[in-house]
């Protein structure tokens, strides 16, 4: 049941708490003022759909790996279809509150296969002159207006141009900004204004989309101050270019009290390289606390260094993960430490792969370690909810539900 009240304000909301997610019922439509962040599970890399408080849409990328790996987890919901199309059929019902169902902005936070998608034989093409994976498969089957890389226009800071998964990407870019109305621009760190509310801005001054790293080069928290981490990469010879990780792009998400952080793959363990590779700690210097996060390239063992811990401190952790390796121990017990920080938190995966729950002690304390996450925010940002909903069927049936919790 749904009740109009009236807030604080004098303004007219619809009720959150009584738009109810209930334990095997299908999940509830979005509804003006909420903001949903899904994590979608594919068992085949990252997709993460972010419908805004007035409708807007985002994508964060869409990966896929379609070869069979004994160290993955299975297809999910199965491997019937590659993951940009079920990816595209999730997003379909997620806003089926929506006539004409459309991507307003795509972010891809970096070129790696797990978030752009993977090139196999046998796989689709489109008549457009690429082949259909990962994110050229649902921009295939929905409209996108604007794409967001870190490496447009010329991706002269792409070490892997050449790699056929880029050069199909390049392809897509090339046919859907010459033919299809594409607008593409790079991501800039620091800026506020490249993702907004592009319905009804107004209704939601609360809302606030920060692009804070990108290309080595990290927002200060301050205006939209940056500073370059990482040096000039006319200065590094080609062949010992940092791994593409590094140069994750990432960003803060606020809506009144509530915040949330993607940092892509950022690392922020060192290992043998020089000290820049520590994205995570000027990031968190600029983000400080957060209501809820990703785990940084799914919780591997280069990431989640204890002072991004600390100064996060989310309440919630969502993990992208499909691997054996993904999480690792020391991660686990960073995220478990009230050393690093007090009070509860908890962590939901979208697929725990059998070997990662065998070598991680304590790792069934997860709240979750498969199924779709939705966290949903109410209206105003003051509160959220974690919503878990079935993976392997499209039956879009909620499986838990956890909260509301108060945003701080
Ligand atoms: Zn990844």
């Amino acid at each position: 049941m749904r009740l109009l009240l009236a807030c604080c304000l004098g303004l007219t909301v619809t009720c959150f708490a009584c738009a109810e997610d209930v334990v095997g019922q299908p999940i509830a439509p979005w509804e003006p003022g909420t903001l949903d962040i899904h994590q979608i599970s594919t068992g085949r890399g990252n997709a993460g759909l972010y419908i805004l408080p007035d409708g807007t849409t985002l994508l964060v990328d869409t990966g896929e790996q379609p070869v069979k790996n004994p160290k993955h987890t299975p297809a999910r919901p199965d491997d019937s279809r590659l993951a940009g199309e079920w990816v595209a059929r999730y997003i379909r019902h997620a806003l089926r509150h929506d006539e004409q169902p459309a991507l307003d902005y795509v972010l891809l936070t970096h070129f790696h296969q797990d978030h752009l998608g993977e090139l196999s034989p046998g796989m689709p093409a489109s008549p457009h002159g690429y082949i259909l994976t990962g994110l050229t498969r649902v921009g295939e089957d929905l409209k996108i207006a604007k794409l967001l890389d870190r490496g447009w226009p010329d991706y002269a800071n792409v070490a892997s141009t050449n790699a056929r998964f880029m050069t199909n990407y390049l392809a897509f870019v090339k046919w859907q900004t010459g033919q299809n109305g594409l607008q593409v621009e790079r991501f800039v760190p620091g800026r506020n204004d490249q993702v907004v509310l592009c319905r009804e801005p107004k209704k939601y001054p609360q809302f606030e989309f920060r692009n804070v790293g990108s290309n080595g080069e990290i927002w200060t928290g301050q205006g939209t101050n940056t500073e370059r981490r990482m040096p000039s990469l006319d200065t590094i010879p080609r062949k010992q270019w940092p791994d593409e990780n590094v140069f994750s792009s990432s960003f803060l998400m606020s809506y009144g009290k509530f915040k949330f952080f993607n940092g892509g793959d950022q690392p922020g363990i060192r290992k043998n390289s020089p000290a820049w590779y520590d994205i995570e700690t000027p990031v968190a210097k600029a983000v400080g606390p957060v209501d809820a996060a990703i785990l940084d390239h799914h919780g591997y063992v280069d990431s989640m260094n204890e002072f991004f811990v600390a100064t996060l401190r989310a309440r919630v952790w969502t993990l992208s993960v499909w691997d054996a390796h993904h999480p690792t121990t020391g991660v686990w017990q960073r995220l478990q430490s009230e050393q690093l920080y007090p009070g509860p938190r908890e962590v939901f995966a979208t697929d725990v792969h059998p070997d990662a729950r065998l070598a991680i002690p304590g790792l069934e304390r997860m709240a979750s370690d498969h199924g779709h996450i939705v966290l949903r925010v109410a209206p105003g940002g003051g509160s959220y909810r974690v919503v878990i909903v079935d993976d392997t069927s499209e039956s879009h049936r909620v499986t838990k539900t956890f909260g509301p919790y108060p945003s701080r």
